[in-house]
């Protein structure tokens, strides 16, 4: 099968900028290479005047007090909108935290967003609860509607058109700009979760007002922090996200920061084996006799592949398998436990491989989704292995699927 991802590798031309940016200024002698790691509350000033002074540039990212941003963080923020290619970043606790940003910082009682059906589970339960109680309404769209009917969705107090592209369990691609144009007609905002697509799909440039990306999975790539950030590409958009995270004391931990700075060195290299690997197996995964699809965005059979093909830079290590139908989830199930080199557990864009089911009640949906009416269904994540290793794993639990 062809894909069109051979000739796409968008992580080679991060290559320097992930090398170069957020370094120290290298021109006094003694410099360390890399942006030490400071930990702290107090900042101390000489005088009051000096500390008032620094007080009024907390839109710049200065080091003001640690609950308003530590210098690993700052750095980090630098890099990250430059990498999304916004203007400003917010660095934030968790990929989670990064979500709910968006309509904390620009939503009000009264207003109405829509979120596709495929959304990351918790940003759903957010909206479902905690946006209820505030007076905010959210509808769920499917995520492979044409512009045109999603426009029948639209209220006169929609503000906020809420997008994850492709879908972190299903992997619809989304026809970003064609959602840009809607959105902005009906005087919305348009969120990305881009955390699947970071740094081979530059949201700003495809009409989307903010970008949320979880550092958990590729940025920090190691499976040790947890962390998010919200991007905007306006300086009044900066300057209410920034207010917002200061009031409600939301900010990454300077080691999560460093080790994200750390981690953003090798993202590079990383993905672009990682991509590779993930995509020669989404293909041999196709010649599998127990395999009904892959929903793979680089692949055709993946809903939205058409835009995927537009308008990315590359293809992540994540990515969905379906099963013919002959088989149970049971069956499965039997299957997953008996993989040796993919952990079973949450999150992904680490250096190593895991599973997790996607059919079986595992994910909450109101509209059809392409992993139903066919076989059960998991996702694959693609780490750093030898790929004839993970090959020889997933053949040898494709014999426990028939036992
Ligand atoms: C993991 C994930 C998040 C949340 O990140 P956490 O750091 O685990 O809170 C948000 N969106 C997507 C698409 C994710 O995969």
């Amino acid at each position: 099968m062809t894909s069109d991802h051979s000739v796409k590798n968008g992580w080679q031309a991060l290559a320097t900028l992930l090398t170069h940016q957020a370094r120290p200024e290298q021109n006094a002698a003694g410099t360390s290479v890399n942006v030490p790691l400071t930990r702290g509350s107090t900042v101390l000033f000489p005088t009051l005047e000096d500390m008032n002074a620094r007080g009024k540039l907390r839109y710049e990212h200065e080091y003001i007090y640690g609950a308003m941003g530590s210098p690993p963080q700052h750095e980090l923020e630098k890099i990250l909108a430059t990498i999304e290619g916004g203007t400003h970043c917010q660095a934030v606790s968790s990929g989670l935290a990064a979500c709910t940003m968006p309509f904390l910082t620009f939503l009000k009682t009264g207003d109405h967003c829509l979120l596709p059906d495929n959304v990351y589970g918790p940003t759903r339960r957010f909206a479902n609860h905690t946006l209820k109680r505030f007076g905010v309404e959210t509808t769920f769209y499917p995520p492979s509607l044409s512009p045109e009917k999603l426009q029948a969705y639209f209220r006169d107090n929609t503000r906020m058109l809420f997008t994850e592209s492709p879908g972190s369990h299903t992997f619809e691609v989304q026809d970003i700009p064609a959602l840009a144009a809607l959105a902005h007609k009906n005087n919305a905002l348009l969120t990305l979760d881009n955390t699947w697509g970071f740094g081979i799909f530059k949201p700003f440039e495809h009409g989307v007002d903010i970008s949320v990306q979880a550092l958990t999975k590729y940025p920090s790539g190691h499976s040790d922090v947890i962390a998010g950030a919200i991007i905007v590409n306006t300086p009044e958009h900066w300057k209410i996200l920034r207010d917002t995270a200061i009031e409600l004391g939301q900010l990454a931990g300077a080691d999560d920061c460093w080790l994200t700075l750390r981690g953003l060195r090798t993202m590079g290299v990383r993905l672009a084996h990682q991509s590779q690997s993930a995509l020669a197996i989404a293909q041999w995964l196709t010649t599998r006799p127990e395999v009904e699809k892959v929903l793979h965005p680089a692949l055709p059979d993946c809903p939205g592949h058409e835009f995927w093909k537009r308008d990315f830079k590359g293809a992540g290590s994540l990515f969905g398998v379906i099963l013919k139908a002959d088989y149970a989830q049971s069956a499965m199930e039997r299957f997953i436990n008996n993989l040796q080199l993919f952990g079973i557990g949450a999150s992904w864009g680490g250096y190593e491989s895991l599973v997790l089911p996607t059919s079986g009640g595992m994910i909450t949906r109101n509209y059809e989704a392409p992993t139903d009416g066919a076989g059960p269904s998991f996702r694959l994540q693609i780490g750093l292995e030898n790929i004839e290793d993970l090959k020889a794993d997933l053949s040898q639990a494709f014999v426990l699927l028939k036992s």
